[in-house]
């Protein structure tokens, strides 16, 4: 009788925990299964948290480095890094969240077991933990499992030189040099990180451009500013292998000329992409089908082929995000209430947590070339905003994509400085269809950032833009 709930939830991440929040606000018995000691999932232990702490400790010492002598702020003595206490202020970020999520729980009357969730059939649920084993009868099952790291054919991940984003967040020492196999999120992400504090980075990314699947300009821009941090980038280069060669990693890599090249360094970071992670649910038991790429198959109400089996976040299709995740679990607890909830895909903002920062929402100018959708582009450089530059920041531009019809945007692409905050405006614009004049009638700040805006929707509507 005790272990029976109205809802289980199966991971938790951003996904698994908002979801049971919900859940439990909407009135049911709510469980909520997590195979680590700690709440919180990719995000909160070994991704979206612990990395933007890292690179925002890197981000201070950079600028302390190159920039305070330029305000006139000196100081005597050497500038130095304490890796030991870097890593340190960064897992206490991560307990200070971990912490935070287990008094929500509790708080919602969440009933956690800590253990491996395998499925015995589909209403059935058992939690094995160090041996002792609990069994969960629920009405509704929400798979909320993430996902994990992937490699490619000839790179084994043995965790020591070869390692994952994971591995990089809390390695020992500082390393001398790095390697990282994949230009995407993570790799910018963790390049600019290291980098920051002198150690030899070098990205080897197959595509011709960094973050591919960003708008073309955002990737060449990231480049250049990437560049003057000394990472080397290896555009259209195909990672062969990579082996702990005895205290360092070995790569080789097919070069843009189609020569075989061969690399060492300290670490070798695998940054390739993340794949579902359904190992042990025993979905088999429960009837739930997977899809070729090891993804749980649902339907809009992201529901499975077994009615009262839901899945969400990085396990389904769609892009691996944290927010992505949330609103997934927020929409199924609402999706079991009967309600209709809404969740627009085609808006979800995408954020490179670099410096400058990079942000986007809608479609990129590849993607309305290829569908033939005409368009009008307003562009506005940092570089003529007074607020870039009071703060040094003048690298980047925001560009905005507009239908030249009716003014309604179609996609918004920010490099520069905090534009992962400055694109929310635009997710409310394109979500709300307010146009583009709509957009450069309203106020902004001066000076701010988000004013940079103004003056792309400003462009885009055929007029100059009038700030600076
Ligand atoms: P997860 O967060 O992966 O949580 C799944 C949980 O399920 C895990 O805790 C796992 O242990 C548990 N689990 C799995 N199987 C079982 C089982 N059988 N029984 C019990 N428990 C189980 N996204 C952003 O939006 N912004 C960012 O800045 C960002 N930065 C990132 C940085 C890095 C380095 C990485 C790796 C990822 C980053 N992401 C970011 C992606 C983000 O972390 C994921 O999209 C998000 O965590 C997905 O949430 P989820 O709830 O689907 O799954
Ligand atoms: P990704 O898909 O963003 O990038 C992987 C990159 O590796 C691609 O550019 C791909 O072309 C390249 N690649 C693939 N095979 C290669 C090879 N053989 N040689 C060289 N390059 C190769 O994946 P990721 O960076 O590993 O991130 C995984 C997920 O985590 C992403 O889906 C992302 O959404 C999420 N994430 C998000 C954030 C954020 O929101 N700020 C941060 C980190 C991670």
């Amino acid at each position: 009788m005790e272990n029976q709930y109205d809802v289980v939830f199966i991971g938790s991440g951003p996904g698994g925990y908002t979801g049971a929040i919900r859940a439990t606000q909407l009135g049911y018995k709510v469980a909520l299964v997590e195979k680590y000691s700690t709440l919180g999932g990719t995000c909160t232990n070994v991704g979206c948290i612990p990395a933007k702490a890292l690179l925002d400790s890197t981000e201070h010492f950079h600028q302390a480095r190159e920039q305070f002598k330029t305000h006139g702020i000196n100081f005597s003595g050497e500038l130095s890094l304490d890796f030991t206490q870097f890593i340190t202020r960064k897992n206490g970020v991560v307990s200070q969240n971990t912490a935070g999520l287990i008094y929500l729980m509790k708080k919602n009357k969440i009933d956690v077991y800590q253990g491996l969730g395998s499925f015995i059939d589909k209403t059935h649920l058992k939690v094995n933990s160090d041996g002792k084993e609990s069994l969960l009868t629920g009405k509704y099952f929400v798979i909320a499992t993430g996902s994990k790291p992937s490699s490619i054919p000839g790179v084994n991940i043995d965790k020591k030189r070869i390692i994952t984003s994971t591995e990089s967040l809390s390695l020992p020492a500082q390393p001398k040099s790095m390697i990282i196999i994949g230009g995407g999120v993570i790799g910018v992400e963790l390049a600019s990180v290291y980098a920051r504090i002198g150690t030899n980075v070098t990205i080897i990314e197959y595509t011709d451009s960094l973050i591919p699947t960003m708008d073309r300009e955002l990737g060449k821009a990231l480049s250049k500013s990437l560049a003057k941090l000394n990472i080397k980038i290896l555009l259209s280069s195909k990672v062969q292998s990579a082996a702990n060669s005895g205290g360092h990693a070995t790569v080789s890599y097919l070069d843009k000329d189609g020569k075989i090249v061969e690399i060492t360094a300290d670490y070798c970071l695998v940054a390739v992409g993340r794949r579902a992670y359904t190992d042990s649910l025993n979905l088999q038991a429960a009837g739930v089908e997977i899809a070729k790429n090891g993804k749980v198959v649902v339907n809009k109400q992201l529901q499975t082929n077994v009615p009262n089996i839901y899945a969400i976040g990085d396990v389904i299709e769609g892009p691996m995000l944290a927010h992505k995740a949330e609103d997934e679990g927020t929409f199924v607890a609402e999706v079991i209430n009967g309600q209709k909830p809404h969740i627009n895909y085609k808006l979800i903002p995408g954020v490179v947590y670099t410096w400058p920062e990079v942000a986007a929402v809608g479609a990129t100018e590849e993607e309305l070339k290829e569908q033939g959708i005409e368009y009008r582009s307003g562009k506005f450089p940092y570089s003529a905003s007074a607020r870039a530059r009071a703060s040094m920041d003048t690298d980047g531009f925001v560009k905005v994509l507009v239908s030249p019809k009716y003014g309604e945007v179609l996609g918004v692409h920010i490099i520069g400085p905090r534009a992962a905050d400055v694109i929310a405006q635009s997710v409310v614009a394109m979500e709300y269809e307010v146009t583009a004049e709509g957009m450069f009638r309203i106020s902004y700040a001066h000076p701010t950032y988000s004013e940079a805006l103004k003056d792309a929707y400003l462009m885009a509507s055929g007029q100059g833009a009038i700030n600076i």
